[in-house]
């Protein structure tokens, strides 16, 4: 396994692959991997010729106050377990290669300030503004986006069609602790009583799936939702929001795939999860 972290080099091995026509899959990360990245990484390896993973805390998606700093970081035992799941190259750049000078961002609208990007503004200028750029040095035919950030993933796709980038966005299942909470580096930050309240949200968000299905109106469902869980010691409801699955809008009554969005704070953490909902 390859390990690159200049941008020029990894453009330049970028350009060989492509002028070999080998089909190039990349995983973007922010390290400290888990079942959940490396589910990601599996479908990369398997569906292309040779595979890229990005290891980059990107700076420009933390808001000032923002856990930048503590974000955890393993670059040793994360090249060790790429190297394990047969990746072919491992680029991770550093921060003053990637944003020297830099004034340019890329910025979307109607999608970015609901959800998550509610109280991370920024959030999604600084993926799209990163992504774009690792887009333009890997050059690879297709990404792969974890479901679990599953706005992140609307917004990939809805940029490469908006800005022409000819890579295709490939949306993989979250990966789940067994007690049901979704894997998520932040996960390690909670307290062990926290982390047994945690599994509460993927709880309540299939039974806010079961109402849906039952037939109750959606901002029903988001109350009776919000009223279980203000009952939970030291969780505390950021948003919980249901909207269509494709373009993320607030749905009709002729929209059938809906999808349940949730952030919650517990304790000082703050988690965010989502279900899919088909409608007869
Ligand atoms: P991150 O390192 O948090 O930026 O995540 C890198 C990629 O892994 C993103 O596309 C995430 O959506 C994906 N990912 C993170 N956690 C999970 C999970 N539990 N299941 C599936 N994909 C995930």
């Amino acid at each position: 396994m390859e390990i690159i972290r200049d941008p020029r080099q990894m453009h330049e091995r970028a350009m060989q692959i492509k002028c070999s026509e080998t089909t190039l899959g990349f995983v973007p990360t922010m390290g400290a991997l888990h079942d959940g990245h490396i589910s990601l990484v599996r479908q990369c390896v398997n569906d292309n010729d040779m595979s890229v993973v990005s290891i980059f805390v990107n700076p420009s998606q933390f808001a000032p106050g923002e856990d930048f700093d503590k974000y955890p970081r393993s670059e040793g035992k994360d090249t060790l377990i790429l190297e394990n799941e047969n990746c072919d190259i491992v680029f991770i750049p550093d921060r003053r290669d990637m944003y020297f000078n830099h004034l340019t961002t890329v910025r979307m609208e109607g999608i970015t300030e609901k959800l998550c990007g509610k109280k991370r503004p920024g959030h999604f200028e600084g993926v799209a503004t990163i992504v774009s750029k690792l887009f333009n040095i890997i050059m690879p035919q297709r990404a792969y986006f974890g479901g679990k950030d599953y706005q992140q993933y609307i917004v990939m796709k809805k940029m490469v069609f908006d800005l022409n980038f000819n890579v295709e966005i490939i949306g993989c299942p979250i990966v789940r602790e067994s007690d049901g909470l979704a894997m998520s580096s932040r996960n390690a930050y909670l307290k062990p009583e926290h982390r047994k309240t945690a599994p509460a949200l993927y709880r309540e968000l299939k039974r806010g799936r079961d109402l849906l299905l039952e037939g109750m109106e959606p901002e029903k469902v988001v109350e009776k939702m919000k009223d279980r869980l203000k009952d939970i010691k030291d969780l505390k409801v950021d948003y919980i929001d249901i909207l269509t699955g494709s373009t993320l809008q607030v749905p009709s009554e002729n929209d059938k795939h809906l999808r349940i969005f949730a952030a919650v704070y517990i304790g000082e953490t703050r988690l965010i999860d989502n279900i899919g909902v088909e409608l007869e």
